[in-house]
């Protein structure tokens, strides 16, 4: 038991905590600074001091990562380092997967509210983890690691590390399970444990730990890796204040967040124009056929709407009013995670290029309300895959945010969404013999932090290089996942035409990958992404949504005589309606129209393929240059059949050239032809407005839309009024037939 406090002026943490966020409540200012005295007194100084912190943990980051084992954090970076105030609040951090910096701030916060100082004990040398999504993280895959920072006997700071884990321990083996419907199959849940000191891992915990996951030799590496980089900044620290002075350095802290939260204000000064905005985004759930458990069996589509106030003082608020429930799916999503998403979405696209930190988070107020997808409420409900409805449901901020960058004129900032970093095919097998016979291999391809990004009003979303939650997506090198997935070999990876959304200016595009079982027993395969729906707020101003994603699987093939006799074999899907694996194979080929399937088990030369999404597209695809789309056939992303129906443009291709030709008479007539009939097709906004209204009226929506539209009206006053407005319904109105 400690006795004496460890906070500054003899206060415990506690009790700074209370003070700092009283302070924000009383002022509306970070610890209601009303001016930033060293910024203005010496700028210098207190530029370099940011930087050299900045720098420190860009360089604890660089340095960690060769630590680490797994190739998710090796190859691609999905770790990320921030310093903090003794209250939690993060004041600068490293490059990386961005999204986790808030969600550790979560996670001190918890350790101090519920008297960590007491009991366990916060002392210099001792060694927090922490990977539950109640306090503060986004899925038990995203493990991290806490160190109290301590100056003489008062406790300074916190250095926080996070990983993403090939494997936590759940119902099944990999990183973003589909099948887990409760919090016990959610694998390993370590609630801010104290697991270590005097910087050393306690040998009990390691032993538990290797014991509680698949792949232990990642677990261990990665917690060994975060901890390293943890004591350099650490270290940097210490060496910063023994330059600087500690009062510089208390003083510091507070202006840094402050500033942060100056630069969000007048960044939406400049860049937004204030009012209302709203969008909605979508992800289904098609858990009716592919569900194990009966009660998980349920075709839901998440209903995500968003509103969003900007205000003429430059704060935000965002209000998720109208979401629909929770379930028995892992697509539920604590504050934590909701916190990260937007927190790094803000670093993309209102605060990057200087101080990042939470000064944004405190500029932006928001409503998770209680008892839907986004704050259930409940802890025994899984959370390991909140991805599947934060994802799209950010499209919706996006989306508001460049009307607003529209309206002000900064076009080439407008992002009217992006592809949805998911497909992230996963599973696991046994190597049946050679050198590695009777080892497990992990299938945790994580191509998924390369996806399309939007297009601007002014050009192409960015191809196969974006991911939400990553500001430095990489979608890693085909022979590194090989390494540690031995059991699934590439067969390719190729552009997938038609993936990128259509307009003026395209989404961007993605690939798609064919992989085989080879060498290996007991393989647990699936996947997951959006599928029967758009996921996010798709296009704008008459672009179009990226595809969909969908499921092909080939079972008891004869591969192994394609290979002995060297024949061809499928390489791709580029025409689904005319496919390579039905044309080339004897097989039981599935075709699923959804993407997110329970596991299957597959034996050796069984195939998969797997598709990475496109971005959202921005415009009339009428009013697409036609030197651009003759590139795209170029290029193979898209297809002639795709290029005549939605651009209207007629092209031939020349074999001897190799390459596509644009006619540009038939060209001229197809667009008139379609001009003819949209307009023949179009009907009034009051018909419009009625076709729609009966739908409601006369209970002709499909099941899970029913369900959908019953779970928010059920859920909130708010959206229930105003939704009866809009519709002009009955104010007893009920969804009928859910
Ligand atoms: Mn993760």
């Amino acid at each position: 038991m400690n006795t004496k406090p460890i906070g500054w002026e003899k206060s415990s943490l506690n009790e700074m905590l209370q003070k700092s966020e009283k302070l924000i409540e009383d002022t509306g200012r970070y610890y209601g600074l009303e001016k930033l005295s060293l910024k203005k007194d010496n700028p210098f100084r207190y530029e370099r001091a940011y930087a050299s912190l900045r720098g420190a943990l860009v360089t604890a980051r660089e340095t960690a990562l060769h630590i680490a084992a797994s190739p998710i954090v090796k190859e691609i970076g999905e770790l990320c380092f921030a310093l903090y105030t003794p209250e939690g609040d993060s004041l600068v951090v490293s490059t990386g997967i961005l999204v986790h910096v808030h969600t550790m701030s979560e996670a001190i916060k918890f350790m101090i509210r519920e008297d960590y100082e007491q009991d366990p004990g916060i002392n210099p040398g001792d060694i927090f983890l922490n990977n539950d999504p109640q306090t503060g993280n986004v899925h038990t895959t995203d493990v991290q690691t806490l160190i109290p920072i301590f100056w003489d006997d008062e406790l300074i700071g916190w250095a926080g590390g996070v990983t993403h884990q090939v494997d936590a321990g759940g119902i099944t083996p990999g990183h973003d399970l589909v099948a887990a419907i409760q919090r016990f199959d959610d694998g390993m849940y370590y609630t801010c444990r104290k697991i270590g000191s005097n910087d050393a891992i306690w040998k009990d915990h390691m032993i538990n730990a290797r014991r509680s996951v698949r792949t232990p030799l990642y677990w261990e590496l990665d917690e060994k890796c975060r901890l390293a980089g943890n004591l350099m900044i650490r270290d940097a620290v210490l060496e910063f204040i023994k330059q600087e002075g500690i009062d510089y350095y208390k003083k510091f802290i507070r202006e840094a967040i402050e500033e942060g939260r100056l630069i969000l204000q007048k960044r939406v000064k400049e860049r937004l124009i204030p009012g209302r905005y709203r969008a909605a985004a979508f992800f289904d759930l098609p858990l009716k056929e592919e569900a194990w458990q009966p009660r998980a069996k349920v075709n839901k589509l998440t209903n995500e709407p968003l509103e969003i106030y900007v205000k003429e003082d430059g704060t935000l608020s965002l209000d998720f009013e109208g979401c629909s429930g929770p379930g028995p799916n892992p697509m539920n999503c604590g504050i934590g995670a909701m916190e990260g998403g937007q927190w790094v979405l803000l670093t993309q696209v209102l605060i990057y290029g200087d101080k990042v930190n939470d000064g944004a988070y405190f500029g932006v107020q928001k409503n998770y309300p209680l008892g839907s997808w986004c704050n259930p409420g409940d802890p025994y409900l899984s959370y390991q895959s909140p991805w599947g409805n934060l994802i799209p449901a950010y499209t919706a901020m996006m989306k508001c945010i460049s009307y607003g960058l529209f309206s002000r004129g900064y076009r080439e900032e407008v992002i009217p969404g992006y592809g949805f970093t998911g497909d992230a095919i996963q599973g696991g097998g046994i190597y049946s013999s050679g050198p590695l016979e009777g080892d497990r291999w992990a299938l945790s391809t994580f191509e998924i932090s390369g996806q399309g990004l939007g297009a601007s009003a002014v050009r192409d979303g960015l191809d196969w290089g974006y991911a939400m939650w990553n500001p430095e997506s990489d979608l890693g090198d085909v022979e590194t996942w090989e390494l540690f997935q031995g059991g699934i070999p590439y067969l390719s990876r190729k552009i997938k035409p038609n993936t990128a959304g259509h307009g003026k200016y395209r989404g961007g595009a993605n690939y798609a990958g064919v992989a085989m079982i080879a060498n290996s027993e007991d393989v647990d395969f699936f996947g997951a992404r959006d599928g029967l729906v758009f996921h996010g707020a798709g296009g704008m101003h008459g672009g179009y949504p990226h595809s969909t994603g969908y499921r092909l699987i080939a079972k008891n093939t004869n591969m192994k005589d394609i290979i002995d006799k060297q024949e061809e074999y499928p390489i791709e899907d580029a025409d689904p309606s005319n496919g390579q694996f039905e044309k080339l194979l004897q097989a039981d080929i599935t075709r699923k129209p959804w993407a997110s399937i329970y596991p299957v088990m597959l034996e050796n030369y069984d195939m998969v393929h797997f598709a990475m999404s496109g971005g959202p597209g921005y415009g009339d695809p009428l009013e697409r240059k036609l030197e651009s789309v003759k590139k795209d056939l170029d290029e193979g992303i898209y297809t002639p059949d795709l290029v005549f129906n939605i651009y209207g443009v007629v092209a031939d291709y020349d074999h001897n050239k190799g390459e596509w030709f644009i006619n540009q008479e038939a060209t001229e007539e197809r667009k008139k032809e379609i001009r003819k009939e949209r307009k023949e097709k179009s009907m009034s906004f009051d018909e419009f407005f009625e076709y729609e209204k009966s739908k409601l009226t006369k209970s002709e929506l499909s099941a899970p839309v029913k369900l959908m539209y019953s779970e928010s009206l059920g859920l909130s006053e708010k959206w229930r009024k105003e939704f009866i407005e809009f519709w002009n319904l009955p104010e007893n109105f009920q969804m009928e037939g859910k």
